[in-house]
């Protein structure tokens, strides 16, 4: 990675200006990053980047990324960067990379902050920096945008893989074509495909055919491993298959559906055997996973094949159950193409047809698995069908929302280009009787020997003016069958018989059918495969946007749950894919009333956790997407905001009308003589307008602490001067009523500070423990140093604060109290510039309280 250099790197720097530069350094850091994500670096290299990239940007001499250990107990580093770590830190412990692990949020620990690695179906890990210095809320921003980084690019990785396997699979697939398709002697068939079935996917393999008779024989065994064939053979022999039993070829030949076992224990094993000694043989055979697949071709149940994982120890997935039904289906095909051609060939008239008919299916079969292009496969298949079958051939599909589209013409005197023409302008009427849309819609053939170019066009709006524009074609026979896979009517092909003058027979029609069942297993295919790559690509893009996004499909379930959707309400994609909405959002009916692109803002409780969500829903072909982002503190700051208002006008109107009663009085006529009148109203006026500024200076100092117009004055500075300083004057303020005390520890050194802001900090903490100690007693400043920091602590004996609320009081606005009940008056601003302050000196603030007792507020400053 480049090097980015850093401004007038030579001159000293105030701590802000250096503070400023190291967060612009983190923003650069990320943004190369992200870069290098984009321009596809691999997964192993972007991550070691990201780690050095961690190092570099929190100045951290050791980085890790940790991910739960085997024994589900514990995290251990699986990347490391710098120096070695802790390589075991158990799930329940105090260290924030185990709190951040438990909570799924980021934390920090002095000098070490974590951030957690989310992935698919939830956390996969934390991303963790351990420094010589405590970390702030920027560095554990910055490191949250390194982990979210690594997760985005392990998700793209995850996509690509899947990507792959499925190519890997359709290849596989191919090549199994090709395979059957060889040979008519399906025997010799299904031996070659045990060969290639393994070791590639399984560790062994079973063929079992259904005689005429119905009894099963084994046509092929084969297994990677010598001793189990030797095994598969007794078994073959002793324990054929028998219909309807726990064997899972049994189960399959009975359900006619793939039995799927992922993962075999000894009992399951047990239930699949027929009595003790296949128990013992299988236990042999040690299968791990299995899955059986029926051998189906024109709805009679052929026979089965078994596959299984045994001491490659792997396991079949749903999606292999998939690839293996594909599988047999083709190898069904073959199976009844041999039969087919067995029975034919034995009428010795019909057999040379027979085998110019055989002949031909082979030769489409390997056209149609040659491509994966959907519009390629169907013109293929188009042009294989003329002139052999037809003069004309013509291929429709059914499109989104059930749409007819005519997807390839072709013609054997090559007018197709014409003829598209002219069909462009006629589409079929979806909701025809006869024709094309008929056979989608019933899934039946339709075969007319006899037919006209108006009774092929009677399926259009207008079928006079298309056979009109048609006139050349003399239609003579035509037959239209459905191309069906997986039970789905995908669409139809039509063939047409015109100059060749021939009639279409029964036979050509069987022939059609054979050819359109092979077209449209091989249109399912190269749909589901542009299906599989589109759904990969959406759920990245889905996942690389920061808005919330989820799919609710008809029935109120929700389907799609990214990455931002997971962070926003801390539900796991896995815990929320596939429940009712109403078990996800404790109120639905907010979130059912929001329809439009415009988004609404409503609260929702999710987990018994309050948002506010700004959410719009868009109502798909597959249910609403909704969209949302979280609000939840734009709403808080809001409330705070106008609170802070009615605090601030209710502050500056009572020392107005003391200040304008006071004018008044003065400016009456008989007034001169009594001075000491007088001089009591103008000390008064002086001090409500004091008042006044301080308020109005609160109100600006904010303003310029925000606006980064504040720079600190660094020099030498004496702490215990300016503890006895800010103790005296606030004696000064309260007079003798309050009790100030002062504890400086001997030898403090002097620290590099800014003494003015210091001063402001203690003011404000030693005013406010006045201000909220109604009834008096003691207040106290202790000033105290380590070999790390010096420290502030003021105490008093006041009202105290609530647990829940210690974290909330130095936000910008809060008070514990806005409608002053207590008649305590306050703007809300004061924690909130100390803590600004504060860290701007590189130091943190912190509370401790015992609500009616009294608080601490403790300052600690780096001692440099
Ligand atoms: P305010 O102007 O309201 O005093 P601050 O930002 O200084 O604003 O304090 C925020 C809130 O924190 C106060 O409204 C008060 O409720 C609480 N608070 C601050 N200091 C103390 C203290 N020493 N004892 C009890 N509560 C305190």
């Amino acid at each position: 990675m480049a090097t980015h250099e850093l401004a007038d790197a030579g001159r000293p720097a105030s701590a802000a200006e250096a503070e400023l530069r190291r967060r612009e350094h983190q923003q650069w850091l990320v943004a190369e990053l992200g870069r290098a994500a984009l321009t596809g670096t691999p997964l192993a290299q972007l991550v070691a980047d990201a780690m050095a990239a961690v190092g570099e940007g929190l100045g951290a001499d050791r980085v890790a990324v940790f991910e739960p250990l085997a024994d589900g107990e514990a995290l251990g580093p699986t990347i490391t960067f710098g120096r070695a770590g802790e390589t075991r830190i158990p799930l329940d412990s105090d260290s924030p990379v185990a709190r951040t692990f438990r909570e799924q949020k980021s934390a920090i620990l002095g000098k070490v902050a974590a951030a957690p690695v989310r992935g698919e179906g939830g956390l996969v890990g934390v991303l963790a920096a351990g420094g010589s210095a405590p970390f702030n809320d920027d560095d554990v921003l910055f490191l949250r945008c390194v982990a979210n980084l690594i997760a985005a690019v392990r998700g793209r990785d995850t996509a690509e893989d899947l990507r792959r396997r499925s190519e890997e699979a359709l290849g596989f697939l191919a090549e199994a074509g090709h395979l059957l398709a060889a040979s008519l002697d399906y025997d010799v068939t299904l031996t070659t495909l045990a060969d290639l079935v393994v070791p590639r996917v399984a560790d062994w393999c079973i063929v079992d055919l259904a005689e005429e008779d119905g009894a099963m024989r084994r046509v092929a065994v084969r297994a990677a491993d010598p001793r189990k064939q030797t095994l598969l053979d007794v078994l073959h022999r002793e324990y054929p298959p028998v219909v309807g039993s726990g064997q899972p070829a049994g189960q399959a030949l009975a359900t006619g559906r793939a039995a799927h076992f992922p993962e075999f224990t000894p009992d399951s094993l047990r239930a699949t055997t027929l009595d003790d000694r296949h128990f013992e043989l299988m236990s042999e055979l040690d299968p791990r996973s299995a899955v059986a697949v029926p051998l189906v071709a024109q709805g009679r149940i052929l026979g089965a094949l078994t596959f299984a994982w045994s001491e490659s120890g792997r396991r079949y997935e749903v999606s292999d159950t998939m690839l293996a039904e594909e599988l047999a289906r083709r190898a069904a095909l073959a199976i009844d193409n041999a039969r087919l051609y067995r029975s034919e060939s034995s009428a010795r008239s019909a057999s040379e047809e027979a085998g110019r008919r055989i002949g031909f299916l082979i030769e489409a079969s390997d056209v149609l698995v040659s491509s994966l292009d959907y519009d390629e496969t169907l013109s293929a298949l188009a042009r294989l069908a003329v002139p052999r079958l037809a003069d004309w051939c013509v291929i429709y599909i059914v499109g989104p929302g059930g749409t007819i589209e005519r997807r390839a013409v072709e013609h054997a005197g090559g007018r197709q280009d014409a003829v598209r023409e002219i069909l462009e302008s006629h589409p079929l009427q979806p909701d025809a009787t006869v024709g094309v849309p008929a056979v989608i819609r019933t899934g039946k053939s339709e075969l007319s020997e006899q037919a006209s170019p108006l009774s092929t066009a009677a399926d259009v709006a207008a079928p006079e003016a298309l056979a009109g524009a048609l006139g050349e074609v003399e239609v003579r026979s035509t037959m239209c069958v459905p191309l069906v896979a997986r039970r789905r009517t995908l669409g139809a092909i039509l063939f047409l018989s015109s100059e060749s003058h021939r009639v279409f027979t029964t036979d050509d029609l069987r022939l059609a059918e054979e050819l359109a069942a092979r077209a449209a297993v091989a249109v399912d295919n190269s749909r589901l495969f542009n299906e599989a790559e589109q759904r990969a690509e959406a759920a990245e893009a889905l996942d690389a946007i920061a808005d919330g996004v989820f799919l609710v499909d008809a029935h109120g379930t929700i389907r799609i749950w990214n990455t931002a959707a997971e962070a926003i309400t801390g539900l796991a994609a896995g815990a929320v894919r596939g429940r009712p909405t109403s078990t996800v959002f404790d109120e639905w009916e907010p979130i059912a009333a929001v329809t439009g692109a415009t988004p609404r803002t409503v609260p929702v409780t999710i987990d018994s956790r309050e948002l506010w969500l700004s959410i719009s829903g868009v109502p798909s072909s597959d249910g609403t997407a909704y969209a949302f982002r979280d609000v939840t503190e734009d709403r808080h700051l809001d409330r705070l905001k106008s609170e802070f208002v009615s605090t601030v006008s209710h502050e500056l109107r009572t020392p107005l009308a003391a200040v304008y009663g006071a004018a008044i009085t003065l400016a009456e006529r008989d007034f001169a003589g009594r001075e000491e009148i007088r001089a009591a109203l103008v000390a008064q006026i002086a001090e409500q307008a004091e008042r006044l500024s301080a308020i109005v200076d609160d109100i600006l100092f904010v303003g310029r602490l925000e606006a980064g117009g504040l720079r600190l004055e660094t020099a030498a500075v004496d702490a215990g001067a300016v503890a006895h300083a800010a103790v005296e004057a606030a004696q000064m303020r309260v007079g003798e009523g309050a009790s100030l005390q002062l504890h400086v520890a001997a030898g403090l050194p002097t620290i590099e500070s800014d003494a003015g802001r210091l001063r402001q900090v203690l003011d404000n903490l030693l005013d406010n423990a006045i201000k909220y100690s109604p009834n008096g007693g003691p207040v106290e400043l202790r000033v105290d140093a380590d070999d790390r920091c010096i420290r502030f602590a003021v105490t008093d004996h006041g009202v105290g604060i609530p647990a829940t609320e210690l974290s909330r009081i130095f936000e910008k606005f809060y008070r514990l109290d806005p409608h002053q009940t207590r008649g305590v008056s306050g703007s809300g601003l004061g924690l909130y510039v100390c803590r600004e302050l504060v860290e701007r000196m590189d130091g943190r603030i912190f509370v401790s309280s015992i609500p009616g007792h009294g608080s601490t507020f403790t300052i600690e400053l780096p001692r440099r």
